[in-house]
């Protein structure tokens, strides 16, 4: 059986962490398919090579030289060419990238080189074969991840290279330019890669020994995640928690290829598996807090709306119209609030005329936008069996004089959605935290 491996920026920032990487792979002759990301920061206030490469891409547009946009990067791989001794020289894949530069190629080629060459590197490294993602991982032509090819094309690559590293985040459209996924897509890559190669295992190798309950950013030391549902890391990584790109799971689910996230700098420490199904006799009665900044509630009241035939169809319709889809939309007899990204809701203009069109439609009582709002999820397979998970939190929120703006609860009874002002954010996180998991024993099996 094969096992595919996917490092992450930090994984790969330098030399040293190289190292490590050859070490975790060569020490299970199972993992024979490996995904790189592109260098990430070494250090807090480093760049990442991503990053640089966007910066470039923007300096040789406004008329920079490439040789000099492109030297920070240029410096990166080679530095790490030259501690880890290698043989194998970049220079003629330099020298292709600025002719591409110079005849056009889009943002996405240049973000993609960051992963390219990184994959080159490493493979020689590992001396494994290297797999370029764009001769096995396709787009349509409407630019959407085109699965059914991929599927085919890879395993084909796959099936007569044994051991190979397939640099992540990109692909190819079918007239061969270069598209790549959206930020954090090197993980979407491993999955995919996974699933092609038939894979036993999907590891997924960070800076972090697993999932965390929450953010460490803003929990200090949050407790760890062992084993975790597919279902309840797509509340988690869609509202934020951002260890896995909120994506990469669809390609192994549909292979029932199991997850684990580990740690580069801890190896040997469990980390967290991702499975489809699992006990809901869970350590915590909470399984993850996550949240998202940047929301707004369009809030709507009028009298007796739920049982106005078709108002719910016509709001809709609108937002449709608008170019907006709704996260959330908890109702009430006489209440409808649709809550939606800030952003979608464009600029001042935009507003105005959705605004105008909503008014007209339903001729509400009551109209408003609320900013400012912040979501956050509380998921758990467990809640579903217990009583008063909702009321704790709330007990926890009212406790910290915070005040919830908005309430939902998902059908599946997996989690529970709470909206609150953003500058409520941390504090909103750290009190759940806290009655959930450090005021809590384990519950016994
Ligand atoms: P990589 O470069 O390996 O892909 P990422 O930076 O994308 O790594 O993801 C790992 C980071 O996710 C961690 O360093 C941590 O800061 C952050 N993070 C956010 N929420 C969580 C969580 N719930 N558990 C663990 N890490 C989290
Ligand atoms: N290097 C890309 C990014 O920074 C993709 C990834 O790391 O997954 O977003
Ligand atoms: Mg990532």
């Amino acid at each position: 059986m094969s096992k595919v491996v996917k490092f992450g920026g930090s994984s790969l920032a330098d030399a040293n962490q190289f190292k490590k990487v050859a070490e975790i792979i060569r020490a299970d002759p199972e993992r024979v398919y490996v995904v790189p990301s592109a260098p990430g920061k070494r250090f807090k206030d480093d760049t990442k090579v991503t990053d640089l490469l966007y910066q470039c891409y923007e300096l040789v547009l406004t008329g920079e030289d490439f040789a000099k946009a492109f030297a920070p990067v240029r410096e990166r791989y080679n530095e790490i060419i030259k501690e880890l001794g290698l043989k194998v020289s970049l220079e003629e894949e330099y020298v292709k990238i600025g002719q591409s530069f110079r005849a056009g190629a889009n943002r996405d080629y240049a973000a993609s080189r960051g992963e390219y060459l990184n994959g080159i590197l490493l493979a020689d490294y590992l001396g494994f074969a290297f797999v370029d993602a764009a001769k096995g991982i396709f787009f349509d032509s409407k630019g959407n991840f085109d699965a059914a090819v991929t599927n085919a094309c890879l395993g084909a690559i796959l099936e007569k290279t044994p051991k190979a590293v397939i640099p992540g985040f990109y692909g190819a459209m079918p007239d061969g330019t270069i598209k790549t996924f959206s930020r954090g897509g090197s993980d979407f890559t491993g999955s995919l890669v996974a699933k092609a190669a038939g894979a036993s295992l999907y590891e997924n190798w960070t800076d972090v020994s697993g999932f965390l309950v929450a953010d460490p950013r803003i929990v200090d030391k949050p407790a760890g995640i062992e084993v975790i549902t597919y279902s309840e890391l797509r509340e988690l990584s869609y509202m934020g928690a951002g260890v896995l790109h909120e994506d990469a799971i669809f390609p192994v689910r549909s292979a029932n290829i199991p997850i684990n996230i580990k740690n580069t700098n801890a190896p040997d420490d469990a980390g967290t598996l991702i499975v489809p199904t699992a006990d809901s006799n869970t350590k915590f009665l909470v399984t993850g807090i996550a949240g998202k900044k940047d929301f707004s509630a369009i809030s709507i009241e009028k009298d007796r709306l739920n049982s106005e035939n078709g108002f719910m169809r016509r709001m809709l319709q609108v937002l449709e119209n608008h170019g907006i889809f709704p996260e959330h939309m908890p109702t009430g007899i006489d209440t409808v609030s649709v809550v939606v990204n800030s952003h979608e809701l464009g600029d001042a203009d935009n507003r105005a005329k959705l605004v105008n069109r909503l008014k007209d439609v339903l001729r509400p009582d009551h109209f408003e936008i609320i900013d400012g709002l912040a979501l956050i999820a509380v998921v758990g397979r467990g809640m579903k069996s217990k009583k008063g998970t909702a009321t704790r939190v709330f007990a926890a929120l009212s406790h910290a004089e915070i005040n919830v703006r908005m309430i939902d609860q998902g059908s599946s009874e997996l989690n529970i959605i709470i909206g609150i002002d953003e500058k409520d954010f941390e504090k909103a996180i750290k009190v759940i935290y806290d009655m959930f998991i450090l005021s809590e024993q384990p519950e016994t099996k």
